[in-house]
């Protein structure tokens, strides 16, 4: 194996596994579901597996010079793309290496892909990126009608394989004809967690591998055994909701985001104009760096008002996230009887879809605040102390 610590997924690796053996393995693959739980490294897996000279039950050995360099993303076989951002390209026929616009930023991309051979579960995230570009398409159609060495598999991945279809589907038009028709011993890996935003001719075109969540056991037992304490091992495990991804950010952030998350909260139960400004202010700074981040915030507080939802609904414990504020969910439930808690979670959800739209954020954060207050219903106060949610 390239990753000793990738759980594979045995169905889908034994189906991938059963295609190879029979050579029908198929020209177009589309891995997708949750993000975080290691379909890149699959595809990564494949792509070794398929031009190892050293296979050892049926996995890529890890050690043989072609695996190396493909941990390396360094095999001149294998071609990885992802969204990248403009950078200094001026036109389509630009190398898409003008989209890192100085040394620095080439160095930090060249780290993140040393990263991600070492880590199975790394977010590639190159800063400002927000569409496939259609200069990486062309150079790889380039790339592959020029003579590689024959007896190798050419491998084409394309992670966050969404992104050839937004903003605009230039870059999935540009690639459906080599999609549908490659040349010989050429595969193409799709990758994403956002199948509904690609186009039907790019679905048609793939054959489609669903990955699901991790299951929470095997979540918190790797935490427990990362030597997270095994209460806000659970709490990591449950708001990580499968994606062990973010599970691991989370051993380092956690305290960072729930301080976050106690503003955003407050400031939903409180009337003190000074909490509502923390709140856009972190938000707008979790923005700035980058969406995923306060999408992430959002998240957060959906599974607290899920949490409010499940207690209204049930009077039971069992299934909270937030297992440290039980008693506060429970005086919450209490004290607001008439609320809508579903409706809380609709407002941050239409907030998120505003603000992705270049809604202008400060006026989407008061909107959601005093639409969630309407939705509440009651007497407001600050119901959380930070000692709450973290060790101050
Ligand atoms: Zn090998």
């Amino acid at each position: 194996m390239i990753y000793s610590d990738l759980i594979l997924n045995a169905k889908n690796w034994g189906q991938i596994i059963c295609s190879w053996e029979n050579n029908r393995l198929p020209h177009a693959l589309l891995f997708h579901g949750p993000a975080g739980i290691g379909k890149e490294a699959h595809a990564i897996e494949l792509a070794a597996l398929l031009n190892c000279t050293n296979i050892q039950d049926k996995r890529a050995c890890g050690n043989c010079s072609s695996c190396k360099k493909i941990i390396s993303f360094q095999h001149e076989c294998v071609k990885l793309i992802l969204p990248l951002p403009r950078g200094k390209i001026a036109s389509s026929n630009d190398s898409y290496m003008k989209a890192f616009k100085n040394e620095k930023a080439l160095q930090e991309y060249l780290d993140m892909l040393k990263e991600k051979g070492s880590n199975p579960y790394a977010h590639l995230n190159v800063p400002g990126s927000n569409t496939i570009l259609i200069n990486s398409i062309r150079e790889m159609k380039k790339n592959i009608s020029m003579s590689m060495e024959k007896k190798q598999w050419k491998i084409i991945l394309i992670f966050q394989a969404e992104k050839l279809c937004v903003p605009s589907p230039a870059a999935a038009h540009a690639l459906l004809k080599i999609l549908e028709e490659p040349p010989d011993q050429t595969i193409m890996i799709l990758v994403s967690s956002k199948l509904d935003l690609i186009i039907d001719t790019i679905h048609s075109r793939c054959q489609k591998i669903y990955f699901p969540a991790i299951s929470n056991t095997i979540i918190q037992s790797q935490l427990e055994n990362m030597e997270q304490d095994p209460a806000t091992a659970s709490i990591i495990t449950r708001i990580s909701s499968g994606n062990i991804s973010l599970s691991r950010q989370l051993i380092d952030s956690y305290p960072e985001i729930m301080k976050k998350l106690y503003i955003f909260l407050n400031s939903c139960f409180s009337r003190d104009p000074s909490i509502w400004e923390k709140n856009i202010d972190n938000s707008a700074r979790l923005k700035n760096k980058d969406f995923s981040n306060l999408e992430q915030l959002f998240h957060f507080a959906i599974l607290f008002f899920r949490d409010m939802l499940y207690y209204q609904n049930t009077n039971s414990i069992e299934d909270i996230a937030y297992k440290n504020q039980i008693e506060k969910i429970e005086k919450l439930c209490q004290s607001y009887p008439d609320a809508d808690w579903h409706a809380c979670i609709e407002h941050i959800e239409n907030a998120q879809n505003y603000i992705l739209r270049n809604g202008y954020l400060p006026l989407m954060i008061i909107n959601l605040i005093i639409d969630i207050q309407g939705s509440i219903q009651g007497e407001y106060h600050e119901p959380f102390q930070l000692s709450d949610w973290v060790k101050v």
